[in-house]
């Protein structure tokens, strides 16, 4: 039945291959995200949908599509009016008519507005839900045929739901009011089942189609970091990863972020502070200039981020603990909207666990809430001590199956350290304690440990205890962490109060009578605190095959015309696109158009000015761009197949080549086999290796050459190759000494 009427509602009723056309042709992809092709179908059939899809996952498309397709207008219902601008922005980009309503605007603009919407001009409507029922839009309704209502962050219609919004809940008031009811399409990122419920209840989503495609962010990377010192920790990480690229630190309190900010940029670093005590005028430029990429860093409390649409945000660093995973998975959910690998770090400190429960006791919640509140809490302190998968850990969380065992993109799955058994230790910050009588802090507890001639532990008598220096030989750090897991996993009690103290528990016994062994990572001991956000994982696929000064011209290119347009950058191309240019090297329309995200409107506006850089480029540096798209083609990237450029490309790679070596293949036979260089052979064994793989080296290396190069780089160092070389006869090749340092160093 309700096939008559929608094909009257379209413009365009073709088989199935109409949406593809229009999928390239506006927006510029070949093929869909998980999800998105049945709801785009289901709707263009006129049946509600429900789409349940993480952040990034792709919801505005599903409802965009069918609005270029469908005769009518669709009315986008949006709680995120700061975003609506932005989002009306993209499609004008994309050569698509879209525009909003909501408070933002004066009367005049208004009126002005209403009479093109009701003269065609637009085929996409965004609308604040406060603004649905008012008599001016009702109005508005009569005059103008509604093919679709999609409503985005649909769980705010419900109470349970962290973001409600009462306004919401005058949706369907709204739908029942129009004379041909339209097809309804929910979307939301976060739901649980109950609140999945209330969102078919309360809409009254008709018989809709329910695509789920799970939490997992693949793109994200998942790391717990427990610095003693945070700020060395995050400056360390500042100066050594993702350099000129966006990110958010996420501060507890007003207070952190102003003098976190001030520090960074004490230290060189460009980053602005954002929280929600600020002028509103500053709060806002902050705002602008970290969108518009003029600051790289936004330092921020959890005000900044509802709303926040910047795709290219490439990490996100929780200095201070969330009050618990929803909370944390939001906001680290930031990082990587384009699909690029990104890093969400979370700085666990005991102290920031009390800050929350001190939170917590003073909301005067009811005792079921508040027991809630810990539970949620505790299950992120959890996080913040589990070996296992943190991604797992992430899903169970939201009602997911665990993936896989290990998800090999968190800390956890690519960590190799080596646990040691510290159970003597243990013992001796355990009777410390309960030496100085349970009454002191941790950093008091550590001063007595190690000897300290402080003035308060002499006047107090503490160097009197039996065990007063007896960690002498280690450093603060170091007890400091073995203090912080002995807490986290239950064996010491910190008080929740403004000066914690530190208490035995009832089951600190069972590691002082020797019934339980205590073990713990021994770098976190040992080492100085390095930035552990990888080295080598943050770049992946594409990133290995484009030539960064190229990528660095287009970014400034992408930066010029922003800033004429007033745009963000990300609005022009994304970083993605820019990185299949600097890649791929695209030299006229043909190839420009197999750039992901270059639909017919982004050629027509920029194709001439990208693909000129990128030609005069070529002719500056002399490069042969047959050869280059040959090696990417080996690298198993092609530009233009459907999974090009998938997040597993790279893995795949080195799965390759480390079961070649697994059939006992010789170095050459497995470079002949996958049609590389032996150099690129030692180079993927070298990453399976580190990636926990087990490599026998020395099945390539002869033992007599093995010798002979140990005995020169003892004497010219492994720094750099050539001077061993130089040292070595002509038979020992570099590849030969590769493999002997991969083997030793
Ligand atoms: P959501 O609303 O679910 O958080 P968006 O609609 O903002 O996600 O989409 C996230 C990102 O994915 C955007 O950068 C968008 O351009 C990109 N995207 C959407 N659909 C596709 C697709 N079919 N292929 C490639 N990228 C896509």
């Amino acid at each position: 039945m309700y096939f008559d009427t929608m094909l009257t509602r379209m413009t365009l009723w073709g088989e199935l291959m109409g949406i593809y056309e229009v999928l390239k042709t506006y927006f510029g992809y070949d093929n869909f995200k998980k999800g998105q092709e049945k709801l785009v179908s289901a709707i263009l059939a006129g049946r509600d949908v429900l789409g349940i899809m993480p952040t990034a996952g792709g919801k505005s498309l599903c409802y965009q599509l069918p609005a270029t397709i469908l005769s009518g207008v669709t009315i986008v219902i949006s709680p995120l009016i700061s975003l609506m601008k932005d989002q009306v922005d993209s499609l004008d980009e994309m050569g698509l008519s879209g525009t909003f309503i909501n408070s933002t605007l004066g009367y005049d603009e208004f009126v002005k507005r209403f009479s093109e919407i009701q003269n065609g001009k637009y085929k996409l409507i965004y609308v604040a839900p406060e603004r649905l029922n008012t008599s001016l839009f009702l109005k508005l309704t009569k005059d103008i045929e509604i093919s679709l209502v999609a409503i985005d962050e649909a769980h705010c219609i419900s109470q349970w739901g962290h973001d409600f919004r009462p306004s919401y809940l005058e949706i369907p008031k709204f739908i029942n009011f129009l004379d041909t009811r339209p097809t309804v399409a929910a979307f939301t990122a976060t739901a649980t089942r109950e609140i999945v419920e209330e969102i078919k209840n309360l809409i009254g989503l008709k018989n809709p189609l329910e695509v789920i495609t799970g939490f997992d962010r693949p793109n994200l990377f998942y790391q717990v970091a427990k610095p003693s010192n945070k700020f060395s920790y995050l400056l360390n990480y500042l100066k050594n990863n993702h350099v000129s690229d966006s990110g958010i630190i996420y501060c507890a309190t007003r207070k952190t972020v102003e003098s976190l900010a001030e520090k960074l940029q004490h230290y060189g670093i460009s980053a602005v502070g954002y929280h929600g005590g600020m002028n509103p005028n500053i709060r806002q430029e902050s705002q602008d200039d970290f969108m518009l990429d003029r600051v790289r860093i936004i330092v921020a409390t959890n005000a900044f981020g509802m709303g926040i649409d910047k795709p290219d945000i490439r990490f996100v660093i929780h200095y201070n603990m969330p009050k618990n995973m929803e909370a944390y998975y939001q906001e680290a959910g930031r990082a990587g909207r384009d699909g690029e690998k990104s890093d969400c770090i979370l700085m666990y400190s005991p102290a920031d666990i009390v800050k929350q429960k001190i939170i917590i006791q003073s909301e005067n919640l009811s005792p079921e809430r508040e027991t809630a509140m810990y539970q949620n809490l505790q299950y992120l302190v959890d996080y913040c001590h589990t070996d296992d998968c943190l991604r797992n850990k992430i899903l169970i969380y939201f009602g997911e199956d665990a993936q896989q065992k290990s998800c090999n993109n968190c800390s956890n799955c690519l960590d190799q350290s080596e646990r040691v058994d510290i159970t003597v230790e243990a013992q001796k910050i355990l009777s410390c304690i309960y030496r100085v009588n349970q009454s002191y802090g941790v950093n008091t507890v550590i001063q007595v440990l190690r000897g300290s001639k402080n003035k308060k532990v002499m006047e107090w008598g503490l160097d009197k205890t039996s065990t007063y220096g007896i960690m002498q030989d280690y450093s603060n750090n170091a007890i400091k962490e073995m203090i912080m897991t002995l807490i986290s996993q239950g064996y010491i009690h910190m008080t929740a109060d403004k000066f914690p103290v530190i208490k035995l528990t009832s089951m600190s016994r069972e590691i002082l009578k020797g019934k339980v062994k205590f073990y713990h990572k021994k770098d976190l001991l040992q080492k100085p605190e390095t930035s552990k956000a990888l080295d080598g994982f943050s770049l992946d696929g594409i990133n290995d095959n484009l030539d960064k000064n190229l990528f660095e011209r287009l970014r400034q290119l992408r930066h010029t015309i922003a800033q004429e347009k007033d745009l963000p950058p990300y609005i022009i191309f994304h970083d993605s696109s820019l990185k299949e240019m600097a890649a791929y090297m695209p030299r006229n329309q043909e190839e420009f158009f197999k750039i992901k995200g270059v639909g017919q409107k982004k050629y027509e506006s920029y194709g001439g000015e990208f693909i000129n850089l990128i030609n005069e480029y070529i002719r500056e540096e002399d490069l042969d761009v047959s050869e280059i798209r040959r090696q990417i083609a080996n690298s198993t990237i092609v530009v233009g197949s459907s999974d090009r450029l998938q997040e597993n490309t790279k893995t795949d790679r080195y799965e390759i080549t480390y079961n070649c070596y697994l059939h006992g293949l010789s170095l050459q036979e497995i470079a002949q086999q996958r049609n590389l260089t032996k150099n690129t052979i030692i180079n993927h064994l070298a990453k399976c290796e580190s990636e926990g793989k087990t490599i026998d080296w020395s099945r390539f290396i002869d033992p007599e050459k093995e010798k002979k190069i140990i005995q020169v780089i003892d004497k010219v160092g492994a720094e750099r190759l050539r001077p061993i070389k130089d040292e070595l006869s002509d038979d020992i090749s570099y590849e030969d000494i590769r493999l002997v340092i991969c083997k030793h160093l």
